[in-house]
């Protein structure tokens, strides 16, 4: 049944000083009028004014559970949409259990993970990109990514597919409207009219899809790669920037041996360190792996952090790195910069082509200059002004490319000279891809699908 009560801890699964309790639905009210009993008499809760809490006790068979405070929100004012209360109760796990069984035994049902979103969802306060925001914002690693979810859950990416879809939609009722009247709607010159609109929606497609990449990383973190030869300080950079030591650091040329990942959030961004052996040369086996898959590492990496050692001179092992990481997104990194230099950073740059930070990852020194241009390489600073969202589902990046190819076709039709009727089969094609980002002509599978990937209580 669409409509009947849940219920479900909200907060999570662990002794805590509240937990919360979630109820919504039509009966809400009467259900935890059912089993609460305020402390100072007065009005049952399904008589109480919206958006207040009332102190009581949560009471089954007579005996006090606990000691409470419930809110009452009445709909539409509430996250679902319906009638809702939340027991704010003591936070052990245990008591939480018989809390939540009480509002089982006065009539509700155990919410499915997801099921109060999908209710907003379904009852129209949030669209389908804003309820997939609140999976990313639950699962943010980082404060960009707080951000980027916030900005789609107000109902930013939501605005610009709606805009984009009125204009498609605009357009195409005028074309319908023109062959079914010819006697009063005429078509002559429009395509040119809607070619300049159909440009137009096609940059704005464009910029979107372009900040896939973006978005992916920004929610998932930075696929990053520190390469250099040995002893140039690459585990002593990752111990700087993981606060751990997890990587093993020491004298001998060659002892991290095989690939380390790390998680690590720096300064609100998310880096998911891949710490490779050294590439050089060599004739030891086990390394020779190492080498191989640090080679296999930087194909797949976002970022690759470049450690040069400034107490060395460059030699044949930084021209293979420099060689390698030619056309990848790549940081230049000169470390040990605490020591009287060898190895200059005019030198070193002539020798990359690339700009070089001086860093020491032995002192900490110099790291917030490249976490800062990290930022700046992956638009993290759009983000912090709120200039910009980011897709980062694919979902949406692939109904974004099918609405991107259809109004190419539109484009190529009007070239060609075809008949308007062509062109609106386009337009609709795109205005259908860009309805299912939003949720409208979605299977209710697909909805199902969604909604499954939240927690439990949200
Ligand atoms: P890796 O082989 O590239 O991982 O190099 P390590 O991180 O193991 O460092 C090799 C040696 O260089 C160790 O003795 C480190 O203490 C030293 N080292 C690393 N970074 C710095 C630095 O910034 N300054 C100085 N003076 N020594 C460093």
């Amino acid at each position: 049944m669409k409509n009947d009560t849940i219920c479900a801890i909200a907060t999570g699964a662990t002794n805590a000083g509240i937990s919360i309790i979630r109820i919504s639905g039509d009966e809400a009210f009467d259900i935890a009028d059912r089993i609460f009993v305020a402390k100072k008499a007065g009005k049952k809760l399904k008589d109480r004014k919206s958006h207040t809490l009332t102190y009581g006790y949560i009471v089954y068979d007579n005996e006090v559970i606990d000691e409470v405070l419930v809110s009452v929100m009445k709909g539409p004012n509430s996250y679902t949409a319906e009638d809702t209360c939340e027991i704010n109760c003591h936070g052990g796990y245990i008591v939480t259990k018989k809390v939540l069984e009480c509002c089982l035994k006065a009539g509700a049902r155990l919410a499915e993970p997801g099921e109060f979103t999908k209710r907003a969802f379904l009852n129209g306060r949030i669209d389908l990109s804003q309820a997939e925001a609140v999976i990313d914002l639950i699962h943010a690693s980082n404060d960009a990514a707080i951000k980027n979810s916030v900005a789609q859950l107000s109902g930013k990416l939501k605005d610009r597919i709606v805009s984009l879809r009125d204009r498609i939609l605009r357009d195409t009722a005028y074309i319908e409207a023109a062959l079914d009247d010819p006697e009063h709607i005429d078509l002559t010159g429009f395509s040119d009219e809607l070619k300049d609109h159909v440009d137009t929606e096609i940059a704005e497609l464009k910029d979107l899809i372009a900040g896939f990449e973006n978005g992916r990383i920004i929610q998932n973190g930075i696929r990053t790669v520190i390469l250099g030869k040995p002893n140039a300080g690459k585990s002593t950079l990752l111990n700087a920037l993981t606060g751990s030591h997890r990587a093993i650091v020491t004298d001998i040329p060659g002892t991290t041996r095989d690939i380390l990942e790390e998680i690590v959030v720096v300064d609100g961004i998310t880096l998911n360190i891949v710490d490779t052996a050294g590439i050089h040369d060599t004739d030891d086996v086990v390394e020779k792996i190492g080498v191989k898959k640090a080679v296999d590492e930087v194909d797949s990496a976002d970022l690759c952090l470049f450690v040069a050692d400034a107490s060395r001179k460059l030699d044949e092992d930084d021209k293979n790195i420099i060689e390698l990481l030619k056309d990848k997104k790549t940081l230049v990194l000169l470390n040990k910069s605490d020591l009287s230099p060898v190895l200059s950073a005019g030198e070193l740059k002539a020798a990359c082509g690339r700009d070089v930070i001086s860093i020491s990852a032995k002192d900490e020194m110099g790291i917030n200059v490249f976490i800062s241009e990290i930022k700046k390489l992956f638009g993290f600073g759009q983000i912090e002004k709120k200039e910009e969202i980011y897709i980062s589902k694919l979902r949406h990046k692939e109904l974004l490319d099918a609405a991107y190819a259809s109004l190419n076709e539109v484009l190529k039709s009007i070239e060609l000279g075809m008949s308007e009727d062509f062109f609106s089969i386009d337009l609709m094609n795109a205005y259908t891809s860009l309805g299912a980002i939003i949720g409208e002509e979605i299977e209710d599978d697909l909805a199902d699908r969604i909604f499954k990937e939240f927690c439990m209580g949200k």
